[in-house]
């Protein structure tokens, strides 16, 4: 018997008794905890799912239960006069073999009515970011919020700086995405990849899983099991869970270079 095919029809059916739950452990057999075939490209929670935790420094710890991988970076929401300190403590736990992305990181013109002097400030803090991922070669998640000009502007200049030193620049994921497929068309042919959350454009992601590029999905802040989100997209799609569970697997695609 094919046991991932057990699992996913355990996490199918646990996911209409537990709606609103984090995943109740006793409804899985042991060996399945922590390795529940979904990911959670992005969450703020330690579940039982595998996922990507979003970590800051502040709350950076020295090891984490081993389906939980990190992404650590300083938010754009949180960037100070101090962000250089910051910085230089994130470069320190870059390479850590549990952090598989930088960020989330990126910018925000909304949150907090930015002075024009503050968005500098925070690109500032995003370009040292993303010479942070470019030195660990790991990817980053990106936040941004009605600064889609100022993200095609600073990666075109990582490529060109790339291609000056003929290699390739680190693939970059905007989570949470909301916008339109014509903006989701842009930033696809541009090589960003998208990650979506409960908030998603429902054209959008039909038209990105038309695409047969890869998406990810993820809770972000809420207190949901990330399938929960798989069985949200999946019924939009008209799809089986099952067939999200394999196209949405970071573990497949962005992060295959890295030990499980
Ligand atoms: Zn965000």
């Amino acid at each position: 018997m094919d046991l991932s095919k057990v699992s996913i029809s355990l996490v199918v059916a646990s996911c209409d008794v537990i709606r609103g739950e984090v995943v109740a452990t006793t409804l899985y057999p042991n060996n399945f905890i922590g390795e529940l075939p979904m990911f959670d490209f992005h969450t703020y929670y330690i579940k039982e799912e595998s996922c990507l935790l979003n970590v800051d420094m502040e709350n950076l710890l020295p090891s984490y239960p081993k389906h939980v991988k990190l992404s650590v970076g300083l938010h754009p929401w949180n960037v100070s006069e101090t962000w250089q300190e910051t910085v230089a403590s994130i470069r320190k736990v870059a390479s850590r073999d549990d952090v598989w992305a930088i960020g989330e990181c990126g910018l925000d013109k909304v949150h907090g009515e930015p002075h024009p002097l503050q968005m500098e400030v925070q690109i500032a803090a995003f370009r040292a970011q993303i010479a942070i991922a470019e030195e660990v070669q790991k990817p980053m998640v990106i936040h941004c919020v009605r600064a889609f000009d100022e993200l095609l502007m600073l990666r075109r200049e990582l490529e060109a700086s790339c291609k000056r030193e003929d290699r390739e620049p680190q693939p970059w994921v905007i989570h949470g995405f909301r916008g339109k497929p014509e903006q989701a068309k842009q930033m696809m042919t541009k090589g960003f990849f998208l990650s979506f959350g409960h908030h998603c454009n429902i054209e959008t992601l039909r038209w990105v899983f038309t695409s047969s590029r890869p998406f990810y999905l993820e809770t972000d802040d809420l207190h949901l099991s990330v399938c929960q989100i798989y069985e949200q997209a999946a019924h939009h799609l008209g799809v089986d869970v099952s067939r999200l569970v394999h196209l949405c697997d970071p573990r497949k695609t962005l992060f295959s270079h890295q030990n499980p």
